[in-house]
């Protein structure tokens, strides 16, 4: 008897719960929108703060966004949302907009093509590679998107960066088309620059996309960070700093930081290169950062090739993978910067 009543009083319990989140459904309030336009007045209902949902060729769209990107909630956002039409019911899609999610796409990967603009656009509408976007370089101010950024596109291959592999997964990648580079007699690489007219389409791209994701400026990469040993792309000629300087897109070093590491790296620099210490030291100086780079402790062909890259993105001067004090000096000034908290 006791047992039976226990159960009764479980089931109360189940139903009361249930009876609850009906209560709540019918109570729910949506989160009051980040950024309300001006026209909105306060007297506002409590139903017109809900995300809008409007219908297009079948497509829905969110209108509003109730999102808070101070603290990365992704709640709901602009753009087309895709959803089951299951048969017979009904999918509501903005009664309980849930906080535990954020974008797939996290990183923001930069390339270049090796090949002329008709032929990029041939190549990268063939199977096995693509891109989401393609900047030409006709001087026109048209930017083509060739991939949806919902679905994946085939850019990054087999790519790491901290914690993350197979950046495919988590990236949007923008191929900018660029011959890239020759050899010249004594075998150095000379690459080609970018026209200041794909620069600006880069950028205006780049910080749409940085935005509306909020990806983080650690994750603004290109393809030979994630990729060191295998790509040089869209090597030394790509802008990173001016990138940073005027779009507050990416990384870069304080130079203050980096003249006061530069001091100290310097003093004895010959005789610390040769030591299996200091290598080791550069080498997780260089994976605390994000490349995917074995501790060795030699100078191995990766380390080198992971040096270059890092050369390409951050001291273009001179990427001849040969670590040096000033390279030392911009790498530890970037740690300081962007830590992993
Ligand atoms: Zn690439």
């Amino acid at each position: 008897m006791r047992k039976t009543l226990y159960i009764i009083g479980l089931s109360t319990l189940v139903f009361s719960c249930a009876s609850q989140k009906n209560v709540k459904k019918n109570t729910y309030q949506p989160k009051t929108p980040v950024v309300q336009p001006k026209t909105v007045v306060k007297t506002q209902t409590q139903e017109a703060q809900k995300p809008k949902v409007v219908s297009d060729h079948g497509v829905d769209f969110f209108t509003t966004n109730i999102a808070d990107p101070a603290k990365n909630d992704n709640t709901a956002s602009y753009g087309s949302i895709v959803s089951a039409k299951p048969a017979g019911f009904k999918v509501v899609k903005t009664y309980f907009p849930a906080m535990a999610q954020n974008f797939r796409q996290r990183y923001l990967i930069l390339h270049y093509t090796v090949l002329p603009d008709d032929k990029s656009i041939t190549v990268l509408t063939q199977p096995g590679v693509s891109a989401h976007y393609l900047v030409n370089n006709t001087g026109d101010n048209e930017i083509y998107q060739l991939v949806d950024e919902n679905k994946r596109a085939y850019h990054a291959g087999v790519s790491a960066w901290r914690a993350d592999k197979n950046i495919n997964d988590t990236s949007i990648g923008i191929e900018i088309v660029n011959p890239g580079f020759t050899n010249d007699a004594t075998g150095k690489r000379v690459f080609v620059p970018f026209s200041d007219a794909q620069i600006r389409k880069v950028a205006a791209l780049a910080k749409d996309i940085v935005t509306r994701y909020q990806i983080p400026a650690t994750n603004v990469l290109g393809h030979a960070d994630i990729a060191p040993t295998r790509k040089q792309d869209p090597g030394p000629m790509f802008p990173w700093k001016k990138l940073y300087d005027e779009y507050q897109i990416g990384m870069w070093y304080d130079e203050g930081l980096k003249s006061d590491y530069q001091e100290i790296a310097q003093a004895d620099f010959a005789t610390k290169y040769i030591d299996s210490t200091f290598i080791f030291s550069v080498q997780t100086a260089l994976q605390k950062f994000g490349y995917g780079i074995e501790l060795s402790g030699k100078w191995d062909d990766a380390t080198k090739k992971t040096i270059e890259a890092f050369q390409y993105h951050f001291r273009p001067q001179n990427f001849d993978g040969i670590m040096d004090a000033e390279t030392f000096a911009i790498l530890q000034a970037l740690n300081v910067k962007y830590s992993i908290k």
